[in-house]
């Protein structure tokens, strides 16, 4: 669930390509095709990855600016936002 008090990630054109910048390239993308899956991506917003079996193998989001603009903590959003 996501936290109400926080300020929300916006699911726009222009913070999808931000992720993808981080996502797309980062090891646990690939090992899992979460391209293949819905969400394909902007995890913090959109929720996890409907992909089977995820494990944690490495995650970009700190340096990602949406993590750092929203305050975010953890990461593995893909996996357990
Ligand atoms: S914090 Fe992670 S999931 Fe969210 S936009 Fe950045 S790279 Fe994508
Ligand atoms: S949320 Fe983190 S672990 Fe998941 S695909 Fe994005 S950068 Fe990788």
């Amino acid at each position: 669930m996501l936290d109400s008090n926080k300020p929300v990630v916006e699911d726009t054109e222009e913070n999808r390509q931000i992720c993808r910048k981080y996502c797309a390239n980062c090891q646990n993308y690939r090992k899992h095709a979460l391209g293949d899956h819905q969400p394909t991506g902007l995890f913090c917003a959109l929720g996890k990855s409907s992909a089977p079996n995820m494990r944690e193998i490495g995650c970009f989001c700190p340096a990602c600016e949406l993590f750092t603009k929203y305050h975010s903590r953890g990461g593995y959003f893909c996996v357990r936002r």
